[in-house]
């Protein structure tokens, strides 16, 4: 039998985070207006509040001290939290489901102060020359005894030089392609470790690039088997861009909620503009979009919830639908807003360039579209 109703503890779930959302977060959006980063005692009020809300790792299994949150109970949050700015919705932070493998001494280093809010993670997967192939990655670690020595570089690092610790990928055996890469937890302050750029984009995300160069890592500091990199990469990736797709349909249905007031309340020639028949028009086919990638990004949680070992398909349906629709609906609310839609500071044009990278990371759309065809076609 489907069905499309929540239980009792998600819809608790939706309600809270919805309060905090518009009550705690909401609020302070104008400050992101005159400045990128938010107010340092801002940023940990709202962290300390998701902590008390249980947001905060909401994503990590309960053995390990997360939340224990399924997978679309996940999804529901991040979907509530895509309805405000992006660096507010960090402040709730999900840290990397990899992080949930380490054992012993890495558990106590690097996953619980994670999970407390202490410490930061973040994925270096990316190079210059290997963005979208990531089999294209030529960072190595090659043994020294029991450690690993990391050179390379990697680029477009969100939060590089905020984050205390990397997951980083990285060729450990002599086979191209994607055979031969392997993951490695460093330490931000490993010696060797250096930010050499900070890349500025059209919205505000903080960037930067990371040079490796003889960064010792002990062998313990390995996730997974080695050579077992691209598969931890893709488990990842599988989470991501279903998460992706539930952030993107939050920032479409704040961009839906924004033009239904403003159509509510504009007047032209005497009629609100939600009288006209060419604004219902525009106004249903972004309703429809919205509902349409729900569809998409609740059936990859779901997927993932009945135990399906990969969601790579339906993970991948979900991000390319949702962040094309969500560009699309979001364009939809900046024209129906005429002048005021491009004016610096509203909220449909913050969403607009907000929007713009998640078609780009996780994997592009055209990436997305080449795994989905490849299953549909049964192709490698
Ligand atoms: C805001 C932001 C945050 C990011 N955060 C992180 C992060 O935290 N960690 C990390 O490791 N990386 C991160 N990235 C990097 C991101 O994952 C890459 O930018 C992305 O994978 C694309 O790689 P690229 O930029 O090298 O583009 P390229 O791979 O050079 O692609 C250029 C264009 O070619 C298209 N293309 C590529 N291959 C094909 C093909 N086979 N057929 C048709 N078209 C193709 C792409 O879709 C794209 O349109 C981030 C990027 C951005 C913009």
């Amino acid at each position: 039998m489907l069905n499309f109703s929540l239980s009792d503890e998600q819809q608790m779930l939706v309600e809270m985070t919805r309060s905090f959302v518009e009550k705690e977060m909401m609020p302070h959006e104008a400050i992101l207006e005159s400045t990128d980063d938010l107010p340092p005692e801002l940023a940990s009020s709202l962290k300390k509040k998701s902590i008390e809300l249980g947001l905060h790792a909401c994503n990590l299994p309960e053995e390990v001290g997360g939340g224990g949150l399924d997978a679309v109970s996940v999804m529901l949050i991040e979907k509530e939290l895509g309805r405000t700015s992006l660096a507010m919705a960090e402040c709730a932070h999900r840290p990397l489901n990899i992080l949930a493998a380490c054992k012993g001494k890495q558990a106590a280093e690097f996953l619980e102060p994670t999970i407390r809010g202490d410490k930061r993670d973040c994925i270096a997967m990316t190079e210059p020359e290997a963005g979208s192939d990531v089999a294209s990655i030529t960072t190595t670690a090659r043994t020294d005894g029991t450690d690993y020595l990391i050179d390379g570089c990697k680029t477009w690092i969100s939060n590089g030089g905020i984050a205390d610790h990397y997951v980083v990928f990285a060729r450990t055996g002599e086979e191209s392609g994607t055979r031969g890469l392997s993951a490695f937890i460093v330490p931000a302050d490993s010696p060797g470790l250096s930010i050499t750029e900070r890349i500025e984009t059209i919205a505000p995300h903080p960037l930067a690039t990371l040079e490796f160069d003889s960064v010792r890592v002990p062998a313990e500091l390995r996730v997974g088997a080695p050579g077992e990199g691209f598969k931890v990469a893709m488990a990842t990736l599988d989470i991501f861009r279903s998460t992706v797709g539930a952030a993107a349909l939050g920032l479409a249905r704040r961009a839906l909620s924004e033009a239904v007031r403003f159509v509510g309340e504009r007047k032209i020639s005497d009629r609100v503009l939600a009288s006209y028949q060419m604004t219902q028009a525009r106004i249903a086919d972004m309703a429809t979009g919205v509902d349409a990638a729900a569809l998409l990004v609740y059936r990859a949680a779901w997927t993932k919830d009945s135990g399906a070992p990969r969601i790579s398909r339906e993970a991948s349906m979900a991000k390319l639908f949702a962040t094309e629709e969500a560009q699309r609906v979001i364009d939809s609310a900046v024209q129906l807003h005429g002048g005021q839609g491009v004016r610096t500071g509203r909220k449909v044009e913050e969403l607009y360039r907000d929007i713009r990278a998640m078609r780009v990371y996780e994997g592009a759309s055209e990436i997305q579209k080449l795994i989905i065809a490849r299953q549909t076609l049964g192709v490698p």
